[in-house]
């Protein structure tokens, strides 16, 4: 996105939230199994890494990356993502109302996520290659997607980085069904907001700062937050009774991009809405 440094120390914030969620992203990941999404899942198995090699620069021929004694260690990312905040509702026209939210995802973990696009002159397409380095400075490219323009943003985006899905819950408070969800968001990967220092691997250089077709990237400890009020950063509630619901925010959650952890990626709150009025509470089964 476009905006700038922010700090926040937000660890535990965050793992109060994580806390309280845990049913409600248990329950979720396997109502996602249950309803066919098993495929989808089980693909987040770090195994099932999506990253085919397509260029290392240590002279070697790339290989397939399947564990090789040669395979180097890669500093690799993790993603992770807050909880939202900042919700509120809009109504953009008479009857509908939206559920506006800021979205944070951060990486937590020993090195960069560093994205490289290349523009394809007879596809048009701008091609994206991830960047995997070791603790020397060398490195293998993985092919892991695309940059497409954003028009209401104004620069170029990664495309399938976010999730964001309101569950309805059964009365006793477990989540039952999907009654809202944002199609597979894109983002301008950035550093714009610093989440953890004490990350092994922190720096308070921003290193990616930019939203170009041809690099982007989030620093160990830096995380990307998209303020509410930007295209994309809501779901569409209208006609939802009032009542309390469950929000999950996933980051990465094809995945694309490869990182060490695929199983930390969803952030989940509670979210009481009563007409035009958003409030986050607590898990209900704990209240
Ligand atoms: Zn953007």
């Amino acid at each position: 996105m476009g905006g700038y440094s922010r700090i926040a120390t937000v660890g535990s914030l965050r793992r109060r939230h994580w806390a309280a969620g845990g049913l409600c992203l248990v329950v979720a990941l396997a109502l996602w199994l249950s309803e066919g999404m098993g495929s989808t899942v089980m693909a987040q198995l770090p195994s099932a890494d999506p990253c085919s090699i397509i260029t290392q620069n240590t002279g070697q021929p790339a290989t397939d990356g399947s564990g090789t004694d040669t395979a180097p260690p890669f500093l690799l990312p993790d993603l992770q993502t807050l909880p939202p905040t900042d919700l509120y509702i809009q109504i953009p026209s008479r009857g509908q109302r939206l559920l506006r939210m800021a979205n944070t995802a951060w990486n937590s973990g020993q090195g960069r996520l560093e994205v490289i696009g290349e523009l394809n002159p007879e596809t048009k397409q701008t091609i994206v290659r991830q960047r995997l380095y070791t603790a020397d400075g060398s490195f293998q490219e993985c092919a892991v997607g695309e940059f497409v323009w954003h028009p209401e943003h104004n620069h170029f985006h990664f495309t399938d980085f976010a999730l964001y899905q309101l569950w309805s819950l059964t009365p006793s408070g477990e989540p039952d069904q999907v009654v809202s969800t944002s199609s597979k968001l894109s983002y301008c990967l950035m550093d714009n907001y610093v989440v953890d220092r004490n990350n092994p691997s922190f720096t308070w250089r921003r290193r990616y700062y930019g939203c170009s077709r041809t690099l982007q990237g989030m620093s160990a400890g830096w995380g990307d937050k998209y303020e509410a009020y930007l295209e994309g950063q809501s779901l569409d509630i209208t006609g939802l009774p009032d009542g309390v619901y469950c929000l999950v925010s996933v980051t990465n959650p094809i995945p694309r991009v490869v990182e060490s952890d695929y199983t930390n990626n969803t952030a989940v709150i509670y979210v009481r809405i009563v007409r035009y009025r958003v409030t986050v509470v607590p898990p209900p089964a704990l209240e």
